[in-house]
């Protein structure tokens, strides 16, 4: 058996604004985001790569460390910004925003890198046509 992988990775902590060795959530590949937690304030921090920023169409401003009590909840009826962080009380997960496709009948599909899930396609802005 060889050495425990290191799941550790030094990283700025906006809430902390220090650089903190941050317990690694969940190492995303290439093309999904990495989760890192700061151990100090407990705030969750996603590392996006450059092909990640490209897909968001992000520039400069990626968020930086997320307390998860400031995670608003996922609904299927809400409306979410590219970037945004919300919490999936079924799945207990969280997530953020990659990407928004077009609006339909329905809603509109989001793909949505989550911390332990990865990446899923989910529908915001959901209508319901039974009334
Ligand atoms: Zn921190």
């Amino acid at each position: 058996m060889g050495p425990e992988v290191q799941r550790r990775k030094s990283h700025f902590c906006s809430v902390c604004q220090r650089v903190v060795k941050m317990d690694m959530l969940r190492k995303g590949p290439v093309d999904d985001v990495t989760w890192l937690k700061c151990p100090d304030c407990e705030g969750i921090v996603p590392v996006l790569s450059a092909a990640i920023k490209e897909l968001m169409g992000m520039k400069e401003e990626v968020p930086g460390t997320v307390m998860k009590n400031e995670c608003p909840e996922y609904e299927m009826s809400g409306n979410y910004d590219v970037g945004q962080i919300f919490y999936h009380k079924i799945w207990d997960d969280y997530g953020m925003v990659l990407q928004k496709g077009k609006e339909s009948q329905k809603g509109r599909a989001i793909m949505v890198s989550f911390l332990r899930g990865g990446l899923k396609k989910i529908v915001e802005n959901y209508q319901s046509l039974d009334t």
